[in-house]
Order: structure tokens, then C-alpha cells, then sequence
């Protein structure tokens, strides 16, 4: 066992002894979600394993700490060591990315985003309505000004790619407060080639003039140019807003440089740290100096004291994002998905785009009779965890769906490569082939409708079981 493995091992059993003495099922709940991840093919794009020290960095007593504000200027006295921790995030991120600035307060990709969002309506709608009116802060402004300017946020246009593309909620959905805030029109990808059509994208910039262009994706398998999404943005005077919170470890780990290097072209970036970045729960904004001071004002804007254990463990991870080592780590990361993609094709499933050229694969099983979420469960009894995902033009809606998505950072970090990436394609598709639909009525709810022909869920597992156990998940650490 290595001195890591030996030392966590000791230390959780004993957190979690303490734990069990207070709230017992919560304990239970901790060791059983160990035994889960250990025990499953995790595929979802959006998961990983964050290591031991990022784990452990988190469960500190920074937690208690408010820390309102920002570095040296908080609303709190007694800030010094949240500073620090802050700061190194900030650092490291700046140095990663290559970025001029950095904000490592944001909780989630989503709290990310807001700030994103709002920092951007502060720079180019707030900052210059102030200096029309020859205002300081809208505390300057007349109650009329007030009441126009806040007018003016709503009316805003924002571009994003369609949920059904694969653009995330806080794209302009109207179910996301991002919906709710912008005027809004999605882009989609090429009906029959599946790709962003730039063409159509820019042609319909030119007439909907949005203020925020927003590229990036949740289940897009193919790389973005930003190079391109930059030059639409000038032509149409258009903040280039992108969200990298999939790839943000293919970028740190620089398997997306040039012109899918989004750093050098977009004015602001957010990200998670969660996912293919593999580091805690959390989010993170870059921008341009130019950006910096708005995106500064995250908190009080959208954002309430921040997470200093968070922070600290961001700074934990961002530090092993710049070792060598994570670039090999993201480079496997997308060979793997290269692989487990012409796995699954070769063996006739029907893929988005045909293939991958990032972290994520998109299978389309409408050819096997099934929905999306027919087949995520009866991938689910087998022990292979995915989650069900529209496909362009979805017939089956965005509840039932057509597809399912799936990655490769959390299995990568696992230590599987080719020859286990493609027995579990083998393995996908052998449950896919062996599953019947039962159909029900749209919208029944209930348990998804499908028969898993005999035995195939224990022989999936068990050959699951020897790829895992020759993967070991955290080895070592017993509780
Ligand atoms: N942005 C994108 C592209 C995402 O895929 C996600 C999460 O799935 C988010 C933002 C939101 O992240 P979080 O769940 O941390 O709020």
C-alpha cells in the first residue's frame, strides 16, 4: 500500500467513526457510494475522481470562514488565510490556462455562468449608462434612471447553442433563469453532417445582433473552432462568452490548442472543476484584464460568501493540472473516447457525428428500438452508469430521449486504455443488442419499459468487475 493509500485509509476510517457517531446513515451512505463508484463502469461525460488530496483538502475547517468579497477587500475582518487560498487558485489558474485573470469563487458551473453573464451586462451595459449619466455606482442614479437601466438588462439577445445540440441549460433555455433574463435564439448543428453549421450560425448573428455570443457544450462531440466563433462575435459586436466546463481539462491539459484553445479568443471563460478537470465541485471565470474588474464583482453581484475549502481544494488540483503528468492524462483521455467511439461503431451503434474528436461520444439508439432511457437503465442493471441525452431533432423529447452520453475522464483516470475502452464497447453494445422495449404510453410516468434478456446483467458485471478490480479505484484505502 503506498504511504497516500495508507494514510487516507486511516484517516477516513476514523472521519467517518466520528461521523457515525453523530448521523450513522450518513456514514453508511459515504462507504456504500465508495463501494458504488468502485463496483461501476462510470461513463458519464461529466464525472471523474478527484484525487485524494483534492478529497481531503475539502474537509477542512475553511469551511467556517466568511469571507465575502474579494482578495485583500473583504466585507469580513479576519480574512488573511482565505486570502491566500484564493489567491493560489487564482494563480494557478491564470498560469494553466494561460489567462490574464482569474475568479475562484463562483460554487458550480452554473454559479459560474451567472457570473459570466452578469459581468458582461455590467461591462457593456451598467459601465457605460453610469458614464453616460456621469454616475459613480448605481447608487448615483435617480429612481427613473434606475428603473430604465434595469429595463435595459432584460432586453439583452444572447446566442447559444440549442439544448438538443447539445448546448447546456444556462444557454438561453427557458426553463434556465438564462432564458428568462435574455432575449434568445439558439444555433443548432448541420442536419446531416451533425456539426456546427458556422455559415447559418453567422447568417443568423447578422440579423438577431445578439450582445453575448455563447459557444461551449454538455454533449457536443466535436471540438469547437473559436478562431471562427471569435470572428462572428467582432463582425456582429458580440461578446465572445465561452463555456468549458466539459473540456476545460482537454484545454488545460492542452489536447485543444490553436484555434480550439478558446483562452487566447474569448473575452470571458467559465468552467467547472469537477469534470474532465478533475478536480472538487465547483467553477471558475477567466477573462481578459478588460473583463476582470466586472467579473470581480461576482460577489455581491450573484454570489454570497465563497467556499474557502472549495477554493482550497481548486488550488489542490489546478496544481496537479500543471504537473506533466495530466497532459498525458488528457491526451488518453481523448484517444480513449477516439476508441471506445470506433468500439461502438464497429459493432453497428449509431453514433452523433459518427465519432469523437473530444472526451464524450453520443449513441444514438433509436436503430435497437429503444429510448434513451430504456437503454440507460438496462445499461444501469448491467453496472454501466451513462445517462440517457437528447439528439438533434429528438423525436422522443428531452424526458424519454433517443440518446445516450457518455465519456471517458473518469475511466481514463481509473487507468483504463485502448483494449478496456473497447471491451467496454463491447460490453455497451452487447446490452443494448439484448435489451427489448416494452412500449407505454408518452408520457407514463414511472419506471422506464424494456426486458434485459436472461443473465446478461451478471455476465456484463462480472466482466466489468475483472477491468475494474485490474483498474482499482483509490488502491489501497480500505474504510
Ligand atoms: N455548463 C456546462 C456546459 C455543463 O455541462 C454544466 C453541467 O452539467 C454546467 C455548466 C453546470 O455545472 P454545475 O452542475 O456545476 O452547476
Amino acid at each position: 500500500m503506498s504511504d497516500l493509500a495508507s494514510t487516507a485509509s486511516s484517516i477516513y476510517s476514523q472521519a467517518l467513526g466520528v461521523i457515525e457517531q453523530v448521523e450513522p446513515r450518513i456514514a453508511a451512505a459515504t462507504r456504500a457510494e465508495l463501494r458504488d463508484q468502485r463496483a461501476s463502469l462510470k461513463l458519464i461525460a461529466s464525472e471523474n475522481y478527484a484525487s485524494l488530496p483534492v478529497l481531503m483538502t475539502m474537509g477542512t475547517w475553511l469551511s467556517d470562514k466568511y469571507a465575502e468579497g474579494t482578495i485583500g477587500h473583504r466585507f469580513y475582518a479576519g480574512c488573511q488565510n482565505v486570502d491566500t487560498v484564493e489567491a493560489v487558485a487564482a494563480e494557478h489558474a491564470r498560469e494553466l490556462f494561460g489567462a490574464e485573470y482569474a475568479y475562484a469563487q463562483p460554487h458550480s458551473g452554473i454559479d459560474a455562468n451567472l457570473v459570466a453573464y452578469w459581468s458582461i451586462l455590467a461591462h457593456r451595459v451598467e459601465n457605460p449608462t453610469l458614464e453616460r449619466l456621469g454616475a459613480k455606482t448605481v447608487n448615483d442614479l435617480s429612481e427613473e434612471d434606475w428603473e430604465a437601466l434595469r429595463a435595459t438588462f432584460n432586453a439583452q439577445r444572447v446566442m447559444g447553442m440549442a439544448l438538443d445540440a447539445g448546448g447546456h441549460l444556462t444557454h438561453g433555455f427557458r426553463h434556465n433563469i438564462s432564458g428568462k433574463m435574455f432575449r434568445q435564439l439558439s444555433y443548432g448543428t448541420h442536419p446531416e453532417t451533425g456539426l456546427i453549421d458556422y455559415d447559418k450560425l453567422r447568417a443568423d448573428a447578422r440579423e438577431f445582433k445578439p450582445l453575448i455570443l455563447v459557444a461551449g457544450y454538455s454533449a457536443y462531440p466535436r471540438r469547437v473552432n473559436f478562431a471562427k466563433m471569435r470572428d462572428i462575435a467582432d463582425e456582429v459586436g458580440a461578446t465572445l462568452f465561452v463555456d468549458m466546463a466539459h473540456f476545460a481539462g482537454l484545454v488545460a491539459g492542452k489536447v485543444f490548442t490553436g484555434e480550439e484553445n478558446p483562452i487566447p479568443y474569448a473575452d470571458v471563460v467559465a468552467t467547472t472543476t469537477h469534470k474532465s478537470l478533475r478536480g472538487p465541485r465547483g467553477g471558475l471565470v477567466l477573462a481578459t484584464a478588460e473583463y476582470a474588474p466586472s467579473v470581480d464583482r461576482g460577489c455581491p453581484m450573484v454570489l454570497g460568501g465563497p467556499l474557502g475549502h472549495v477554493m482550497a481544494a481548486k488550488a489542490v488540483a489546478l496544481a496537479e493540472a500543471r504537473q506533466p503528468a495530466f497532459q498525458a492524462y488528457a491526451q488518453a483521455v481523448a484517444d480513449n473516447a477516439k476508441t471506445l467511439a470506433e468500439g461502438l461503431r464497429k459493432r453497428g451503434v449509431d453514433l452523433v457525428t459518427g465519432g469523437t474528436d473530444n472526451h464524450l461520444v453520443l449513441l444514438d439508439v433509436g436503430s435497437f428500438g429503444l429510448t434513451g432511457r430504456q437503454a440507460e437503465s438496462a445499461l444501469l442493471d448491467a453496472g454501466i452508469v451513462t445517462n440517457r441525452n437528447s439528439v438533434p431533432r429528438d423525436p422522443n423529447g428531452a424526458w424519454y430521449t433517443s440518446g445516450v452520453r457518455i465519456g471517458t475522464p473518469a475511466l481514463t483516470s481509473r487507468g483504463f486504455g485502448a483494449a478496456e475502452f473497447d471491451a467496454v464497447a463491447e460490453l455497451i453494445t452487447g446490452v443494448l443488442r439484448a435489451t427489448t422495449p416494452v412500449a407505454t404510453a408518452a408520457g407514463t410516468p414511472g419506471k422506464a419499459k424494456y426486458l434485459l434478456a436472461d443473465g446478461i446483467a451478471e455476465r456484463t458485471r462480472a466482466a466489468a468487475a475483472e477491468l475494474l478490480d485490474a483498474n482499482p479505484l483509490y488502491p489501497g484505502l480500505e474504510l
